[in-house]
């Protein structure tokens, strides 16, 4: 079965043919680092980090660009980006007006200090923007590896795989310079406030991706770019990629000789980035060989005007009459059926859920489950429901490890209905065939659910398995796709046969086998996940435990309500012990 997936590009389901099957590059767009992610951000991630397991998976069969089916597993080299610049409050336009997000965020960050939102032992000066962008993207990298996206993991030994868009000026500005060289770019304004466009009458492309037509664009652009700006471009379509502003907080030399500072527009990182990272030999070679990517994603709402943008300069970069092979657009998230909404309490971040001791895996599945191209909606039932399903099937995981244990004697008899169960359930219907052959046709997963589903409901049904004190724990290290492959294709035992199946299968979700988030137990106090240990928490928790033991329990109630402030919850439990956990905002 050949993996076919939707291309916004052609607007078609088709098989998604790399020019290299055995190494699949992929491009996302990642998160402005000016605040939380929230779970609609995170449903897009998501839905590439299954797109990007899925295509390593030794389930999943691809046909090369010249019609061979290729089986897996596979390497994908995945890149996600991390915007700490040029990220504009206006994004809707291609030229990027307004405020600077990070400028946005450090004022965003100097309200919390002064109103006590945010720790006063944060350690960040909201007055510099870089430490701003350190501070959002630190908290964003613990949130992702937290909901198990893997370029999140796999960027703990090579960062490079998540490249932070100010590390990557001086290609951009390389890139700049050949786009000016070539003519595809210009020059504009008057000094001190000079500006580098992008002449999209260059592109004969532009617009193909998100269906705009210069002329629609041409008609429309009235109003909403200022009038100062718009007269100095050629066409009001064209965008910026480099602004001349020496009193920007973030600049950096020009790409254009004698010019004073000033930094890079939004779209022209990602050329710069995906270019050098995923093209060996970096963006010369990508030139040289007028290079592709394979696969790129992003949400919905970068279809117009960053991906157009992205494809248009990219393309006259390197000449190619592509600057993707396959474009991969998610949904957007609703919440109980609506817009996600600040005033409504509909508005979620990971971090805050996971704070109210949600497991982030049920917070993955609710963010997977529905189709990507269909409007998820989001609600705490679903999330609750989602939490259920896995206590489920990683019941069906303890019993498949119990029953495969070797010189398990007593479970002899349990171990026949096991076996028989799972016979019974594969037997019924094709279900791992229909299973792939669902997922192959556009990244279908009800049938994946289904199977499993059906094979913990008949683990689950037999009442003469109960598993109790021999095994409450399962694997919380996935196994690697190729043991888990040959570990299915040569056991004979089907426990151990349905458990590397699971494997293979828990590969694609991420949501069986995870490592379990820690407590800390400092001797103080034990800080659940999220919470995180501070001389200035310790100390004030040693003063209320001596509050308390000479009963001051007014000041101990002034220490929690101050631990409160600083976005830690106290609680007192068993054995005279104090719990910490992180309060939600
Ligand atoms: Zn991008």
């Amino acid at each position: 079965m050949i993996f076919r997936l939707y291309n916004t590009m052609s607007k078609q389901i088709e098989p998604l043919s790399p020019a290299d099957p055995g190494r699949v590059t992929f491009y996302t767009c990642g998160p402005t680092v000016y605040d939380d992610a929230h779970i609609g951000n995170f449903r897009s991630f998501l839905a590439a980090d299954l797109l990007r397991r899925w295509i390593e998976s030794p389930l999943c069969t691809l046909e090369s660009a010249d019609g061979v089916p290729h089986a897996g597993p596979r390497r994908v080299v995945h890149v996600m980006n991390i915007t700490d610049v040029g990220h504009m409050t206006d994004d809707d336009q291609a030229d990027g007006g307004g405020q600077d997000k990070m400028v946005a965020a450090a004022q965003r960050l100097l309200d919390a200090k002064k109103s006590g939102k945010l720790p006063a032992d944060a350690g960040i000066d909201p007055h510099d923007p870089f430490a701003v962008a350190a501070f959002y993207r630190d908290r964003f990298l613990e949130d992702a590896r937290a909901l198990g996206l893997k370029v999140a993991e796999e960027a703990r030994d090579d960062p490079s795989l998540m490249p932070r868009a100010t590390d990557h000026i001086a290609g951009m500005a390389r890139v700049i310079r050949r786009l000016l060289d070539d003519g595809a770019a210009y020059t504009a304004g008057s000094p001190g406030s000079r500006a580098v466009y992008f002449s999209v009458e260059h592109a004969d492309r532009y617009g193909k991706l998100s269906g705009n037509t210069l002329d629609k664009i041409r008609g429309g652009a009235g109003g909403r770019v200022d009038d100062a700006t718009q007269q100095e471009k050629r066409h009001p379509a064209d965008f910026l990629l480099w602004k001349e502003d020496r009193t920007h907080t973030m600049r950096w030399p020009s790409p254009v000789d004698d010019w004073d500072e000033g930094y890079p527009g939004w779209h022209i990182e990602c050329t710069a980035m995906a270019l050098d990272r995923l093209v060996p030999g970096g963006l010369d070679a990508a030139r040289d060989r007028h290079a592709q990517i394979d696969l790129h994603s992003g949400g919905e709402d970068n279809i117009f005007p960053h991906h157009e943008c992205e494809i248009a300069q990219s393309c006259a970069f390197t000449g190619a009459p592509r600057f993707a092979r396959h474009w991969f657009h998610p949904r957007f998230l609703m919440v109980d059926g609506k817009k996600m909404s600040k005033s409504k309490g509909t508005f979620h971040t990971p971090r805050d859920l996971i704070a109210k001791g949600i497991d982030p895996a049920a917070i993955r599945l609710e963010l997977i489950k529905t189709h990507y191209r269909a409007n998820a909606d989001f609600s705490m039932q679903g999330l609750k429901d989602s939490a259920k399903r896995i206590e489920q099937w990683r019941y069906l995981a303890r019993n498949l490890m119990l029953q495969a244990k070797e010189g398990f004697v007593e479970g002899e008899a349990d171990q026949r209905l096991v076996i028989l169960a799972i016979q019974d359930v594969l037997s019924k219907s094709n279900s791992s065939k229909n299973a792939i052959t669902a997922i192959s046709d556009d990244l279908k997963l009800s049938s994946l659910f289904a199977m499993v589903d059906t094979l913990a409901n008949a683990v689950r049904g037999n009442p003469a398995l109960i598993v109790s004190s021999v095994a409450h724990t399962i694997p919380t290290e996935p196994m690697d796709n190729s043991d888990a492959l040959e570990s299915f294709n040569s056991q004979e035992q089907l426990p151990s046969k349905t458990m590397a199946a699971l494997h293979l299968i828990d590969n694609i979700l991420g949501v069986i086998f995870r490592p379990l988030p820690k407590s800390q137990d400092t001797g103080i106090a034990v800080y659940l996940p999220g919470a995180t240990p501070s001389d200035e928490v310790e100390s004030l928790l040693t003063e209320r435990h001596d509050a308390r033991k000479s009963k001051d329990f007014a000041r101990s109630d002034a220490i929690r309500d101050q631990l409160a402030a600083m976005g830690y919850a106290v609680k007192d439990v068993a054995g005279g012990k104090v719990e910490v956990a992180p309060k939600p905002n």
